[in-house]
């Protein structure tokens, strides 16, 4: 697969993941949005029930003061001097003392006003006798609490104070003498520092009258109006008793609905026309006929469910984030093993390609090698069949050298044989037993040349062994003694430093030294102090043998024909040109080389080269 395809698939599946996670994130949204009523709810419901305390707590505070104040008229209402006043309202001393003492009593126990009313409705005497606005003189024929106290039961009622245009709520009592009832006394207390309370906290707060106006709020602008439009029957009521004010009993602008047997739904669209929505929970004060509501704005249980949508949103994208981080992190971890897998693999193709050519190239020499040995084993045996033709041309020359070496000693005998006979004949012994010596030397002479036609016939190839170089040596010049000494040759062999092994012959290696030793003495036939260098030069695993004479030293023309069987510069019967030509036969069989040169300081120096071997062990030597 190339490495751009790859590239795409991995960015395909990439993208795959990426669109699976946003998908996900997006449903999951989808599906909190489609929650959201529901979270709304459950905030809604936590909300409304934690502000239950507060509802609570101003139901308590209306309800102490309507307790409070409930049982002051009646007992102000004892006061002999109002009954007095009220049967002489002439009495301007009396009333005098009457209003002074219900202002201090209105002071004392914290009421807005404290009036005394006569039958006919008229205020003759009150707390705010000294103020502009004073009740003294009103007529109040028309609340319902002058009435109700009239008739002798306990008067209450809600109403904007005519006079002073303040909100209040008034008890009324009948106040009795010996003769009955012979007047009203009526307390009023304001409502507005509850108002005031209720402004300081998140909530608003409502009080609605039986007829459903609201005529105390923690808002200003809803006195007077109520949530839905008022029966005519409560406006003809509301109208005769001058309740409220007729001009502000509006009704509100709301929508209102159940949310449950707790709390319900509303909202309120304002003047402004900005609508506000509540969750609304109410108590009632059943004695004043009032319901308390609790208006919690619902903002609060949006703006939290919102911000668990949000913060879930957050975290979803968080997670898709991560994930798509930890996705992407994986794929390019699987791209790195793939390619160093690729890698791994390229590069055993790679070895095995190169085994392979390695192999072949192995073989392609092993081939070679099979064939260049077989060259050489054609080669050697062309060479051994053309050493051997050589030897069966030179069987032609040899046969002539051999009929004039034979020749000659054989007409020797004839020619001796026959001088035998004669001297036989004559008597004469000495002379024959001379002849006969003479033949004796000629049979000799004979032999020797049979012997080393012998040599020169064998075929190479006979077996090496480790031998003693010393060995060889030293019976080599055994040998040769009795020429030495015929010819006053002395030989200077150097040190020797032990032993020495070479691969060889001991008999051929011997005939070798022999030879070249033999040479060297025939070379100094005519110096009168004729001396043979024999030195040994070691040399890594070979062995240098040189032997060297003092003799003329020898042409350039025949050095190069010197190991040439039967070339020999020497006169007929002194040599047969073989000696150079076996030794140099039996050297190479050894693996060894011959060579012969001319010293720089005169005369021939021939060295023989050959391997050193191990000494045999003990055992095999013996
Ligand atoms: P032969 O000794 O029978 O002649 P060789 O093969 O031993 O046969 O020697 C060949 C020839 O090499 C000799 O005739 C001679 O001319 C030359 N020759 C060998 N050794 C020496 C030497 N030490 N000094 C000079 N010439 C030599």
């Amino acid at each position: 697969m190339s490495d751009t395809l790859k590239t795409r698939l991995h960015r395909k599946a990439l993208t795959w993941a990426v669109a699976l996670i946003a998908g996900a994130a997006a449903m999951v949204l989808a599906l909190l949005l489609l929650l959201f009523p529901a979270l709304e709810r459950v905030y809604l419901n936590q909300l409304g029930s934690r502000e239950a305390s507060t509802l609570g707590l101003a139901v308590e505070g209306l309800n102490g003061s309507l307790r409070r104040f409930e049982a002051l008229p009646g007992l102000i209402a004892e006061r002999p001097d109002l009954a007095r006043a009220l049967r002489d309202p002439s009495d301007t001393a009396l009333i005098d003392r009457v209003n002074a003492d219900l202002r201090r009593t209105a002071e004392e126990v914290g009421l807005s006003d404290i009036f005394l009313i006569d039958p006919d409705g008229l205020t003759i005497a009150a707390s705010n006798h000294w103020k502009e606005l004073s009740f003294v003189g009103q007529n109040f024929a028309y609340r319902p609490y002058f009435t109700l106290a009239l008739a002798g039961q306990q008067g209450r009622f809600f109403a904007l104070g005519t006079t002073s245009g303040e909100r209040g709520y008034f008890f009324a009592e009948a106040v009795r003498d010996t003769t009955g009832i012979v007047g009203v006394l009526a307390v009023k207390f304001t409502v507005d520092a509850f108002e005031a309370a209720w402004r300081d906290g998140t909530n608003d707060i409502i009080v609605q009258d039986d007829a459903g106006v609201i005529f105390m709020a923690s808002r200003p602008d809803w006195h007077f109006r109520s949530l839905g439009p008022l029966s005519d029957a409560a406006r003809d009521a509301i109208e005769a008793t001058k309740k409220y004010p007729m001009d502000q009993l509006l009704p509100l602008q709301i929508t209102q609905q159940p949310f449950d047997e707790r709390f319900r739904h509303l909202s309120i669209t304002g003047d402004d026309g900005q609508t506000e929505r509540f969750i609304v929970q109410s108590q009632m004060i059943p004695e004043a006929g009032w319901q308390v509501s609790l208006l919690t704005p619902t903002e609060q249980a949006w703006t939290r469910a919102m911000g668990t949508v949000a913060l879930t949103a957050l975290l979803l994208l968080l997670v898709g984030l991560i994930a798509t981080v930890v996705i992407q992190r994986r794929m390019q971890l699987q791209e790195r093993i793939r390619a160093a897998l690729s890698m791994q693999e390229e590069l055993e193709h790679r070895v095995t390609r190169r085994t392979a050519e390695l192999k072949e190239a192995n073989r392609l020499i092993t081939q070679e090698v099979e064939e260049r040995r077989a060259a050489e084993t054609l080669l050697r045996q062309t060479q051994t069949e053309l050493i051997q033709a050589g030897k069966l041309a030179a069987l032609g020359q040899m046969a002539a050298a051999l009929s004039h070496e034979f020749n000659q000693p054989l007409a020797a005998v004839k020619s001796f044989a026959r001088n035998a006979a004669a001297y036989l004949d004559r008597g004469q012994p000495d002379k024959v037993r001379q002849n006969v010596g003479m033949i004796d030397d000629m049979a000799d002479r004979l032999a020797a040349i049979s012997t080393h036609l012998r040599n020169f016939a064998r075929r190479p190839g006979e077996k090496t062994e480790p031998i003693l170089l010393n060995r060889a040596l030293d019976s080599a010049l055994i040998i040769l003694e009795p020429k030495m000494r015929a010819s006053g040759c002395r030989v200077d062999r150097g040190t020797i430093d032990g032993e020495i092994w070479v691969l060889g012959g001991q008999v051929r290696l011997q005939q070798v030294f022999v030879n070249l030793l033999s040479n060297a003495v025939d070379a100094m036939s005519d110096q009168t102090d004729p001396l043979i260098d024999l030195s040994i030069d070691l040399e890594n695993n070979r062995v240098h043998v040189s032997v060297r004479d003092r003799g003329t030293g020898m042409t350039d023309a025949e050095i190069a024909q010197l190991f040439d069987p039967f070339f020999t510069t020497k006169e007929p019967g002194k040599g047969m040109g073989l000696g150079l030509s076996i030794s140099y036969n039996i050297v190479r069989d050894f693996g060894g080389t011959l060579e012969g040169r001319n010293h720089p300081d005169g005369g021939a120096v021939f060295t023989v080269s050959l391997t050193l071997a191990e000494a045999p062990s003990m055992a095999a030597a013996e």
